[in-house]
C-alpha cells in the first residue's frame, strides 16, 4: 500500500490562470490541458478548454450544473471518451490516447458496478487477478477491513445496503493502488444522511490510501465538504478553482457566488479597496475599479430591529442553529442570516449594516 500522501504547498506561476492555482511540478500527478469535446448532435461544445492540475493524493471536486461538462470532462480523463482537442499527463506520460485499461486510474461508477453473483471479498479480488491467489485473498482482505466491512465478505451484493455496496466498490478501486480514482456523483444513490457519512469515509479512505482522487457532483455542500480544492463549471468551462474557502470567500463571478452558496449582489463604484454603494462605503476583498457588480453572503449582513429604518422584513425561515430573512428596502430584497436568538416578525422595520468586505466580481 501507498504511504500516506506528504502535506504539499502551493505557490502561484506565471502560467495559472487567474484566480487558479497550481501545485509544484515535482508534486503534479495528473495535468489536464485544454480539453475540448463535441457531440456529433452538440451546438456547443460540451467541454471547452478545460484545464487544471492535480498534485499527489489531492481530492478535486468537479462542480457544476447538469449538463455543464463534468462527466464528459471525467470521461476523458478515464479514457473512455475521446478529447477533440487538448491532452492530458498522468506523471509525466502522456495518456491524452490510451485505452482505459492502460492508464491506471481507477473508477467507481454511480451504480457501483458491483458483479452481483459474486460476493463481497470475490467483487474486491476481481481486480486483483494478476497477483497470486493467497496475496489477492489477504489484500482484499484488507481493503475490506479498512473500508469497516469486515466480517460481511461472504455476502452478495444485493445483501448490502446502499452505503455497503459504495465501500465496496471503493475498496475494489483502491485495493489495485491507482494513482488516481475517478468518481462519478458516487453518493447519488445514497440517502440524505448515509450521504453525509459516507462521504467524509470516503475522504479519509483515500487520504489514507495515498490516492489522489477527481469527483463529479452537482451538490455544492458535497463539494466543500470533501475536496481540497474545488473546480467550479458551467456551460463546459472551468470558471474558477481554488481551495472550498478561497472560492467561497472570493468567487469571481456572479455564477459562482450563487451557485457556491448563496449571495446578493449588489451594484457599486468601485476606486482601489473600497467601493461606493448603496449601504454606504464598504471594503473589498480585492481591488477593482469602476462600475462592479459585489457578492455579499447572508451571513455578512447585521439586521436591527428600528423603527425608522428603510427596510423592513418580508419572509423568514427558522433553521434551528439560524434564521433566514428576506427584507425588502425600496426595490431591493436582501437575504440576510442571523443567529438562533430572537425571532425578528415579518413586518418589522429593520435597519441593514454589512459588516464585512464585500466581493467585486468580473
Ligand atoms: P454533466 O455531467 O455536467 O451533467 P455531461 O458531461 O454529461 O454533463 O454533458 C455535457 C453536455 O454534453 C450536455 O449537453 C449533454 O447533453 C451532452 N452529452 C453528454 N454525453 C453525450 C453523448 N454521448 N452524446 C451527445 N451529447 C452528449
Ligand atoms: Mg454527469
Amino acid at each position: 500500500m501507498n504511504t500516506l500522501p506528504k502535506t504539499f504547498s502551493f505557490k502561484m506561476p506565471a502560467e495559472a490562470t487567474p484566480l487558479g492555482y497550481r501545485p509544484r511540478p515535482a508534486q503534479v500527478l495528473l495535468e489536464v490541458s485544454r480539453l475540448r469535446k463535441r457531440f456529433p448532435q452538440g451546438d456547443t461544445p460540451a467541454v471547452e478548454r478545460v484545464g487544471f492540475t492535480l498534485g499527489e493524493g489531492e481530492l478535486l471536486a468537479l462542480l457544476g450544473p447538469s449538463g455543464c461538462g463534468k462527466t464528459t470532462t471525467l470521461r476523458m480523463i478515464g479514457g473512455f471518451e475521446h478529447p477533440d482537442e487538448g491532452t492530458i499527463t498522468l506523471r509525466r506520460r502522456d495518456i491524452t490516447h490510451l485505452p482505459p485499461e492502460a492508464r491506471g486510474i481507477g473508477f467507481v461508477f454511480q451504480d457501483y458496478a458491483l458483479f452481483p453473483h459474486l460476493n463481497v471479498l470475490d467483487n474486491v479480488r476481481f481486480g486483483l487477478r494478476r497477483m497470486p491467489r493467497a496475496e489477492a485473498k489477504a489484500k482484499a482482505r484488507e481493503m475490506l477491513g479498512m473500508v469497516g466491512l469486515a466480517g460481511l465478505e461472504g455476502r452478495k451484493p444485493s445483501e448490502l445496503s446502499g452505503g455497503q455496496q459504495q465501500r465496496v466498490a471503493l475498496a475494489r478501486t483502491l485495493a489495485m493502488s491507482p494513482p488516481l480514482v475517478l468518481m462519478d456523483e458516487p453518493f447519488s444513490n445514497l440517502d440524505a444522511a448515509m450521504r453525509v457519512e459516507t462521504r467524509q469515509e470516503v475522504r479519509k479512505l483515500m487520504k489514507a490510501a495515498g490516492s489522489a482522487g477527481i469527483l463529479v457532483t452537482h451538490d455544492q455542500e458535497e463539494a466543500l465538504a470533501i475536496a481540497d480544492r474545488v473546480a467550479v463549471m458551467e456551460a463546459g468551462r472551468v470558471l474558477q478553482i481554488g481551495t472550498p474557502d478561497e472560492i467561497y470567500r472570493n468567487p469571481a463571478s456572479e455564477f459562482v457566488a450563487s451557485f457556491l452558496g448563496r449571495s446578493n449582489i449588489l451594484t457599486g463604484t468601485a476606486s482601489g479597496l473600497e467601493a461606493a454603494t448603496p449601504f454606504g462605503t464598504l471594503p473589498l476583498s480585492r481591488a477593482a475599479n469602476g462600475a462592479v457588480a459585489l457578492a455579499v453572503r447572508p451571513e455578512q449582513i447585521m439586521l436591527e430591529p428600528d423603527p425608522e429604518g428603510a427596510a423592513s422584513v418580508v419572509g423568514r425561515e427558522f433553521r434551528g442553529h439560524d434564521q433566514l430573512y428576506w427584507v425588502q428596502e425600496g426595490e431591493r430584497c436582501m437575504l440576510v442570516i442571523s443567529g438562533p436568538g430572537a425571532s425578528i416578525d415579518i413586518g418589522t422595520r429593520v435597519r441593514l449594516r454589512i459588516c464585512d468586505c464585500v466581493v467585486p466580481l468580473v
